[in-house]
């Protein structure tokens, strides 16, 4: 394993698996302080503020083990510098998923004659259903997802293009944060986050006055992050050096941000199926952050939404893909 492991880290240089729990943890964090580096310049440019002037704010990103499926900006010295926190498990849990959603797609000269295959459906509801109940039981660096060894090639990058995408969306979205923190007026996404909110909410029965303007606060907040993040890994150009050989960045990103959104919708969808009423298992307040589907319908709604390819088949649409294989799995359990 190791001699193929070795093998592909060569061949594909920004090829990067975190295994055991420390190794996870180590890797993880390079990750993060790397994709946070890599959308700074991005930030400081929406907010006014040189790169320098930026990056002296931010104290760093850093990881922490818990059960939530959001992370956070802590801000400090009167507000005047920045950490990032998210949850090691939860970054732990895209790069597992997306290896199991990237498993349901062949490849070869079309899909119907794969020479990589997909794989099979039993195996992968149950290695969804272990990695979703391992995430809230707390287990999640130590439960065994997919091998990369029943990959083949195009499996094997495709995994790693979109579990970096989904990283991006995620480091992005805390940016997000902070863009809209320091901005020195209200952001351009606050309108589209608003309408969005609006329509949602004005649907919800039995929430009115300050609760219900305080939740939708929260939400619209939420949604611009997600809107800045989109924007900010999206900004990142071509020839920055990662890209240079993908085809189609944008899309990629773009789907990552997508999956990122899907998944943790899955992980509370499945929690309320499963265990709601469970007291052993905890989870953070729904009603601080807007639910799943809200935050992936806004940010198809954003005009930063790169065109699709149509007779590109692979590149066309992995939010599809992801929304379709979640539902099956969920259906499944
Ligand atoms: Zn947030």
């Amino acid at each position: 394993m190791t001699g193929r492991m070795d093998d592909l880290r060569r061949r594909f240089p920004e090829f990067r698996v975190p295994s055991s729990h420390d190794e996870a943890r180590r890797g993880m964090q390079r990750i993060v302080s790397d994709l946070a580096d890599q959308l700074l310049p991005h930030a400081a440019a929406r907010i006014g503020l040189t790169h320098e002037g930026l990056r002296e704010r931010l104290l760093g990103a850093r990881l922490e083990e818990s059960h939530e499926v959001n992370g956070y900006v802590r801000w400090s010295e009167g507000g005047q510098r920045f950490e990032i926190v998210l949850n090691l498990a939860l970054m732990m849990f895209f790069h597992k998923m997306v290896k199991l959603l990237v498993g349901t797609i062949g490849f070869g000269e079309d899909e119907e004659r794969a020479t990589e295959v997909p794989i099979g459906r039993d195996t992968l509801v149950a290695a969804c259903k272990g990695l979703i109940e391992a995430f809230w039981a707390g287990r999640l660096l130590t439960q065994a997802g997919l091998w990369y060894e029943q990959f083949g090639k195009m499996q094997i990058l495709l995994t790693e293009h979109l579990v970096h995408c989904c990283e991006c969306s995620v480091v992005g979205h805390e940016l997000g944060h902070v863009v809209i923190q320091l901005s020195p007026g209200e952001v351009e996404e606050v309108r589209l986050a608003r309408q969005m909110v609006d329509g949602y909410t004005a649907l919800v029965s039995g929430l009115e006055g300050e609760a219900k303007n305080e939740m939708a606060r929260a939400w619209v907040e939420e949604i611009c992050a997600d809107l800045i993040g989109l924007h900010l890994c999206l900004a990142q150009p071509k020839t920055q050096p990662l890209y240079s050989h993908w085809r189609n960045h944008k899309q990629m990103l773009f789907g990552g941000a997508e999956i990122a959104l899907i998944l943790r919708a899955m992980l509370e969808e499945y929690h309320w199926k499963v265990h709601c009423g469970n007291p052993r298992i905890r989870v953070s307040p729904v009603s601080t952050h807007p639910p799943g589907l809200l935050r992936l319908a806004a940010i198809r709604a954003s005009k930063e939404r790169p065109a699709f390819s149509e007779t590109d088949l692979l590149y066309r649409d992995f939010g599809g893909r992801c929304a379709v294989f979640a539902k099956d799995i969920l259906n499944a359990v």
